[in-house]
């Protein structure tokens, strides 16, 4: 019987790159039923919201969804439509692999990272006030008063809250990750040294975590400046690491950097028995409608998704044909070529259909 799939097109590249990860994986010959619903711009249009509820309805109701970026404007409009989902579904993990692939252009080689940052609290909580407006300056009266440490008149204040309940949970799904995955060390980034009550809570989880999985997986600890340097060093030598939310951001971002860019950085959220499978790249406007991106990274994130529904078969088909494609260098997109505007390069269904006739 078909397994029912979320499908969400998202705006900008998100329906090219959506569309060639769907038939790549159809042409795994895994059945999926998809379910399209909206999310972004087209949501907009259509049903006058961003987030129309039937689309949580339905992720929620299929357990998995493969979705495309969304557009976040800058400074005003509304407040990120992915970050929405993110918390509406409590997807507390963002897992971001990041691999070297033969054919990418980078300075490195041999990397093979995994990257899994706490999704649901820490400084992304969005708790903030406005510096100058008469309830921030009484909270940072309460603050000197609690704390006896002075903050200057009309600053702007960020909450950072990081829980041990939080913080457990993270700890925990990145050694079961590690266990399933047949990872050999989890590494725990923090700044616990200056964030005692919270950096220190996330690294007290990751140190009892790491207790209840002695013997199965090594554990060590980086604080995330020095872990920034050692990346760009030797990120030969880290396997999972685990952050919480911020610096999982950056240091995420920096580990797609290490193995050739967004083009090939796949990615997930995942909750408790569901799952928003999307590429770590956005929405990329100004190449909307050009066929021109790579759709590798949304393709990757595809492997990710039928490997989470127990397809592990089709799952290393799909992102050994990624590979080889990638490695032959023949019909790839623009950006993995020497000059961007190399007229060698194909589009982005053309790299679709030979990631197909390679499965
Ligand atoms: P972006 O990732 O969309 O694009 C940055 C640049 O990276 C592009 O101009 C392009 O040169 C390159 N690039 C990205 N994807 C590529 C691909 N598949 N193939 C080849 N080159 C690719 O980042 P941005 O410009 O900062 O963000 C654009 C919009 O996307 C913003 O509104 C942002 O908020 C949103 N965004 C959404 C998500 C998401 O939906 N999860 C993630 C990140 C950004």
């Amino acid at each position: 019987m078909a397994r029912k799939v979320t499908l969400i097109a998202g705006d900008g590249i998100g329906p090219e790159v959506v569309e060639a990860a769907r038939r790549c994986i159809d042409a795994t010959g895994v059945r999926i039923e998809w379910e399209e619903a909206a999310a972004g711009e087209p949501a907009q249009k259509k049903y006058g919201e961003l987030l129309p509820q039937e689309t949580l309805d339905s992720i929620r109701k299929n357990g998995a969804a493969l979705k495309g970026p969304i557009t976040t404007p800058i400074g005003g409009g509304f407040r990120s439509v992915n970050v929405a989902i993110r918390q509406a579904l409590d997807l507390y993990v963002s897992l971001r692999p990041a691999k070297s692939y033969p054919g990418v252009k980078s300075n490195y080689r041999d990397i093979d990272l995994v990257v899994i940052r706490e999704n649901s609290e820490d400084l992304y909580a969005g708790i903030e006030f406005e510096g100058g407006r008469k309830g921030t300056e009484e909270l940072i009266r309460r603050i000197e008063t609690l704390s006896k440490k002075k903050i200057r008149p009309g600053s702007g204040i960020s909450i950072k809250p990081i829980s041990e309940f939080a913080s457990k949970r993270i700890a925990r799904f990145a050694f079961d990750y590690a266990v399933k995955t047949g990872r050999k060390k989890v590494t725990a980034v923090h700044k616990a040294n200056i964030m005692k009550f919270t950096d220190g809570v996330f690294l007290h989880a990751a140190r009892e975590a790491a207790k209840e999985y002695a013997g199965k997986i090594d554990f060590s600890e980086a604080i995330v400046d020095n872990m920034c340097m050692q990346l760009v060093q030797k990120p030969q030598a880290y396997d999972v690491l685990v952050l919480p939310n911020l610096y999982g951001d950056i240091i995420s971002d920096l580990c797609a950097g290490l193995i050739g860019g967004l083009g090939v950085a796949p990615g997930a959220n995942i909750g408790e028995n569901i799952a928003v499978f999307e590429a770590v790249h956005g929405s990329a406007p100004k190449y909307q409608g050009q066929n021109r991106v790579n759709p590798a990274a949304m393709i990757l994130s595809g492997a990710l998704m039928l490997r989470y529904l127990g397809e592990e078969e089709a799952a290393n088909r799909l992102e050994n044909a990624v590979k080889a494609v990638i490695s032959e260098g023949k019909s790839v997109t623009y950006d993995l070529l020497p000059g961007t505007a190399d007229a060698a390069a194909v589009g982005t269904k053309e790299m679709a259909s030979s990631i197909i006739s390679h499965l």
